[in-house]
């Protein structure tokens, strides 16, 4: 049946989409600059038999694959292309060659695996009816978002698909598993620029400055109870400021310091209300104090929502695929994803594929210099995304 046939293509394969993922990592690009990457896509995918359409949003690229019947229905699979400003401290055979830039989000790999998603679904084509839509896109680590810019220049119409996966690789679940969640997911992002402006002098004559340390420090407790005393307490937030430049002395206050943060939601509404807040209070604060503060505020990606009943779809084809004891549940996080664009769009679901060995020693996680995969997880990928897009046209 369909089902084997897909699972001994994806084993078969998993030798391709290794070397693929080898070749992606060793060539790591930034955000918006991944031309080489999206080449390296172009050229597989007419391999395979396939017309990419190139140069969408600069790098990104969508594909289309007909099966019997190709306007019956469209399911999207999408995967991300870009890595991330990080020296890469593995020393294995495929280590970035890209001083400073790695595949340090597993991008590579959820790459890799589309590509190997193209080439089962393009073999089986006759088996299915109605169409899958791969889209590669660019800059998910970046504003705005690769995502809200493949929207943008129309990656969602002609066909409109009635829905959209999303995979990503998780250090947290071990390879052969994979985690999904129904309902909220990821949160909403926003960056927040604080300076704060006083007037500087000599430490040892603070009557005569305005001290913009002490203003940022009381900025920095008070604007803590926008999250303890405004938002509810079952409504998940998080503010964190990482990022404190005072550039004084011992005996040198500065004329202004600045600070850079995160203000992450899982609710619209509350997202803007906070937001207000963070800056009626800071501006009010340095006020009151005699100085001022100036607060921008960089919008980034929506929450992130999985649509319940396609979750639920997904994850029973999962099953099938891996059977349940592989299929694990995962929690709500305040990390944020340029998915969540797409989500805001068409019913989407966006689920984890585990990549931990701790045998191997495999367990940094995303965003670190050290961060790589137990490779075993790309004879899963490839296949499961093919699976799920073929159940979701032949079942519903
Ligand atoms: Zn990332
Ligand atoms: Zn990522």
């Amino acid at each position: 049946m369909l089902l084997n046939t897909i699972k001994e293509l994806s084993v078969n394969y998993a030798q391709e989409n290794v070397a693929a993922r080898r070749h992606l990592h060793a060539h790591p690009e930034l955000s918006y600059q991944e031309y080489n990457t999206a080449k390296f896509v172009a050229d597989k995918i007419k391999e395979f038999g396939l017309i990419p359409t190139e140069g969408i949003a600069g790098t990104g690229i969508a594909v289309l694959i007909e099966g019997k019947n190709p306007t019956k229905k469209t399911v999207a699979l999408r995967a991300d292309m870009d890595a991330l400003p990080i020296q890469e401290l593995n020393t294995v055979s495929y280590k970035s060659q890209n001083p400073g830039v790695m595949h340090a989000c597993g991008h590579d790999v959820h790459t890799a695996s589309l590509l190997g998603t193209a080439k089962i679904l393009q073999m089986i084509k006759n088996e299915f009816e109605g169409s899958v839509k791969l889209i590669f896109q660019p800059g998910e680590e970046k504003n705005p978002g690769g995502a809200s810019l493949m929207i943008g220049e129309g990656v969602l119409e002609n066909p409109l698909p009635q829905a959209i996966i999303g995979q990503h690789v998780m250090p947290l679940i071990p390879a052969g598993k994979v985690g999904f969640r129904e309902g909220m997911y990821m949160a909403s992002s926003d960056e927040l620029y604080l300076t704060v402006i006083g007037k500087g002098g000599h430490g040892a004559t603070p009557e005569l400055t305005i001290d913009p340390v002490v203003i940022a420090a009381h900025i920095i407790i008070a604007l803590q109870q926008v999250i303890s005393r405004n938002a509810s307490p079952k409504q998940p937030t998080v503010l964190t400021f990482g990022k404190i430049l005072a550039d004084g002395a011992t005996n040198i206050i500065p004329g202004e310091v600045k600070m850079a943060g995160t203000f992450r939601a899982l609710n619209e509404q509350w997202r803007e209300e906070g937001l207000r807040k963070i800056k009626k209070m800071a501006e009010g604060i340095a006020e009151s104090m005699g100085g001022k503060c100036e607060v921008t505020i960089v919008h980034g990606y929506p929450y992130l929502e999985n649509n319940p009943l396609l979750t639920q779809r997904l994850r029973q084809a999962a099953e099938e695929y891996l059977g349940k004891e592989n299929v694990v549940d995962i929690e709500l996080t305040l990390g944020s994803e340029d998915f969540a664009y797409y989500s805001h769009q068409i019913p989407a679901s966006f689920y984890r594929l585990g990549t931990r060995n701790e045998a191997k020693g495999i367990t940094a996680y995303v965003h670190t210099p050290t961060f790589d995969i137990d490779e075993t997880a790309l004879s899963i990928g490839p296949g499961l995304m093919a699976w799920m897009a073929v159940k979701e046209l032949l079942e519903h």
